[in-house]
């Protein structure tokens, strides 16, 4: 029998997600992962490695749950699919769309499922202009981002994000989309202004800015964009992708600032990737907006929208999440996480603006940090390398002058996993940096 070579067969045939080409038609896959249980993930070599990351920060509940293949299994055998289109229905994607309007802030209490995050922004973004075509005013259709944000890959959502890296990528952006600096009110304010509010559909922001490298806003700045919006008519898209079941130590992150928005996007953990889902939650008056002026068909839907067995596996997540307390552990183990970093600090020179919120948690590295002066080549890859070697997978984000190391480790970590985070991490800047203090 002919031996498998899966380094040759991914060259040849892998076009990797957000990869290196290069870099990947010369080494090859750097790591092929087999298996998982917990917060533990195993190669075809047998190597173990924390995922620090959630994988792309969405393995919530961890690796391996019986539970959610059992769901998953149920599911298939009774209904693997049905569509959701016009009038049919199913059970598990009425019971999810209830519980997640249930969990949701404010008045948000109707779900639009999609199969992810870029889908979900794109039905956001479409969902929007309807409902300003409905309103009488279908010259509202610009919609502002900030700069670093990210909110997918599909045309719009890709002309959305704020790194300007993925607008590179494509010679052809979609129109009316606009970007502000992240952290400003006065910068969105003055862009509305200048623009013209009647031209303005809505404003997205993540709360806090995940792949664009792990900012957490000012305490009042989404208070601010709120109020803004409120000013002008302009609707506000929190997208949670990233942030929402729990990752920041709250259910949705928006409720750190107690702020509403009108729309609410999820991925991710919803399912902690056992399944690809997505969805837009519209808040009442979106609704009613819709159910009075509507007058045929939403013209708006996916052939996965509401996959049976999706939903199935997110309802039975989402029953981990609360059955485990999840959003209490995660916002407790972020305070370790904080402790463990913050003693870092102490002890080497490079560390500096540590960023954590629940168990979303980045770092800045310097050559001297009390001064700010960067090194002249980036060392959060060489980190992230060297811890992968070590047996911890983080990510580098290195766009602009940035030089960070985030991390986002499944909600189920416990603080002794923590302590092992934090060793393997120090070993790793002593390798690299040879640094200490
Ligand atoms: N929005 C945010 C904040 C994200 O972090 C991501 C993915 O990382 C997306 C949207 C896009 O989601 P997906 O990759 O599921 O299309």
């Amino acid at each position: 029998e002919k031996e498998i070579n899966l380094e040759n067969l991914d060259k040849k045939h892998f076009l990797h997600p957000t990869s290196s080409i290069k870099q990947q038609q010369e080494d090859g896959p750097a790591i092929i992962f087999e298996e998982g249980k917990g917060i533990y993930l195993k190669d075809i070599n047998g190597k173990e490695y924390i995922e620090g990351m959630s994988s792309l920060w969405n393995v919530a509940v961890g690796y391996g749950r019986k539970e959610l293949a059992k769901a998953a299994k149920k599911q298939m055998k009774k209904l693997s699919f049905s569509s959701a289109f016009s009038t049919f229905s199913h059970e598990s994607a009425i019971l999810l769309a209830e519980k997640i309007a249930r969990l949701a802030p404010g008045n948000l209490n109707t779900v639009f499922f999609t199969s992810g995050g870029s889908e979900a922004n794109e039905s956001a973004f479409k969902l929007v202009r309807h409902y300003w075509l409905l309103k009488g005013e279908p010259e509202r259709k610009k919609i502002i981002s900030r700069k670093k944000a990210y909110h997918g890959v599909a045309a719009g959502t890709t002309s959305a994000t704020g790194i300007v890296e993925f607008h590179q990528m494509t010679n052809s952006l979609a129109p009316d989309f606009l970007h502000v600096d992240s952290d400003s009110v006065a910068a969105l304010k003055k862009e509305i202004e200048k623009e013209g509010p009647k031209t303005i559909a809505a404003f997205i922001a993540e709360p806090v800015i995940g792949a664009g490298g792990m900012f957490i806003p000012d305490s009042d700045y989404l208070k601010g964009v709120r109020k803004v919006c409120d000013e002008y008519g302009i609707l506000f898209i929190a997208d949670e992708v990233i942030t929402g079941f729990g990752r920041t130590g709250k259910m949705f992150a928006v409720e750190h600032w107690d702020v509403k928005p009108d729309l609410l996007v999820f991925a991710k953990g919803v399912t902690s990737g056992y399944f690809p889902l997505g969805g837009v939650i519209i808040s009442e008056e979106i609704h009613d907006l819709l159910k009075e002026k509507s007058q045929g068909t939403l013209f708006h839907g996916f052939t996965y929208s509401g996959h049976p067995v999706g939903c199935s596996i997110a309802l039975k997540n989402l029953e981990i999440i609360e059955r485990e307390h999840l959003v209490a552990n995660s916002s407790l183990m972020g305070s370790e996480l904080l402790n463990g970093l913050k003693k870092m600090e102490n002890q080497f020179h490079c560390i500096g603006e540590i960023r954590v919120i629940g168990l979303l948690a980045g770092f800045e590295l310097y050559e001297n940090a009390q001064t700010k002066t960067r090194f002249s080549e980036k060392v959060a890859p060489k980190i992230v390398a060297e811890c992968a070697k070590l047996g911890l997978i983080c990510r580098s984000v290195t766009y602009d002058d940035s030089d960070t190391i985030v991390l986002a480790p499944p909600l189920i970590i416990t603080k002794e996993e923590i302590e092992k985070v934090i060793n393997i991490l120090k070993n790793a800047i002593e390798i690299v940096i040879e640094d200490k203090k």
